[in-house]
């Protein structure tokens, strides 16, 4: 199949109607609309087969994490999702493995009516870059650099099952199995959540790498240090029922592509921003708060605080 079959392969599978692409799949470049008094939050992620997920992984799963792992970081600014562009590598022109990576892709943006509008076709080792675009009014995009000392820090969702599902995927089928390698396969974008957390959260970042790597970017963005309670530190009963304490706090702590949100906000508000992120259908969990020393300290069940076990993912590292 040649790839101009593949790319109309692909639009057919992912179509979906939006007023504002005015010229979407088919020409030199796209014309899209930007709504007036918003801004474009715009944002880039590449899988490599190996390196971000197993060379085995069901076609499906890869299409819906390509996605997803973007459209979490366009909730982490608190935009809406709009657009995508998608660059495919593929080693083969497999017509059955690319409509299985569209199908996935596709019930990910029909689910925030997202329009795929564009991308590019190649031949090479399998790799994926997805760039999504979404709108969000400038004074409410939620950054990096806004945390204050007193804040306390939230997390969405729970933490370290995709890292306990990575881990699984070389071991034997245990009870529990399923809930933890579809967090890893299929993250859910916590974009509902995002939109929430405007004009509320002072700092926003998405869990990609790890809290303690993750966190750690906020507080140097914004000059401040956390301290994390260990035990508040939310976790799936699948995850609880798995592993003993001492192997599930680096999971939690180090473990990447959770794809939650972490954020800071003032306590006053945490019991009504609680509420609602609870009713909006993915509650979240006051853990730690924002201090003056910088760096990320976690503190155990004996009330000691000490440097957390190790950093998170870094490419390059080594
Ligand atoms: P050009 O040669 O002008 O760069 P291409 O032949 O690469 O155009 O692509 C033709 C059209 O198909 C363009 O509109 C491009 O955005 C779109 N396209 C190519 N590959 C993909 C893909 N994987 N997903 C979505 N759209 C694609
Ligand atoms: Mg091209």
């Amino acid at each position: 199949m040649a790839e101009f079959a593949l790319i109309d392969l692909i639009r057919a599978r992912c179509a979906v109607a939006r007023e504002d692409v005015r010229l979407g799949i088919g020409d030199d470049a796209a014309l899209l609309a930007v709504p007036a008094g918003q801004v474009l939050a715009v944002s880039t992620d590449t899988l490599v087969a190996g390196v971000h997920f197993p060379k085995d992984t069901a076609p499906f799963d890869i299409g819906w994490k390509s996605l997803a792992v973007n459209l979490s970081d366009l909730a982490a600014m608190g935009a809406q999702p709009a657009w995508a562009t998608l660059a495919l590598t593929l080693p083969v022109a497999d017509v059955a493995w690319v409509a299985a990576f569209a199908d996935g892709f596709a019930a990910l943006a029909r689910e925030f009516d997202l329009a795929l509008v564009g991308g590019d076709t190649t031949q090479g080792p399998l790799s994926i870059t997805v760039t999504v675009h979404g709108f969000v009014p400038e004074s409410l995009a939620l950054c990096r650099d806004g945390a204050k000392v007193g804040d306390a820090v939230f997390v969405t969702g729970t933490l370290g099952d995709a890292a306990a599902g990575l881990a699984l995927l070389q071991s034997p089928v245990p009870e529990g199995k399923e809930h933890l390698i579809s967090r890893l396969n299929r993250p859910t974008p916590r974009i509902t959540q995002g939109l929430l957390l405007r004009r509320r959260a002072h700092a926003c970042i998405d869990v990609s790498d790890g809290l303690v790597a993750d966190l750690g970017h906020i507080c140097t963005a914004s000059a401040v240090g956390a301290e994390i309670d260990l035990v508040l530190l939310p976790a799936s009963p699948a995850l609880l029922g798995l592993v003993a304490d001492e192997a599930r706090m680096p999971l939690q702590l180090a473990g990447g592509d959770d794809y939650e949100l972490c954020f800071s906000a003032a306590p006053a508000i945490a019991t009504e921003l609680l509420d609602d992120l609870a009713r909006s259908g993915c509650a979240a969990t006051r853990i730690g708060c924002i201090v003056a020393e910088p760096g990320v300290r976690v503190r155990a069940a004996d009330g000691s605080l000490a440097a957390p076990p190790r950093p998170g993912w870094e490419h390059f590292s080594p």
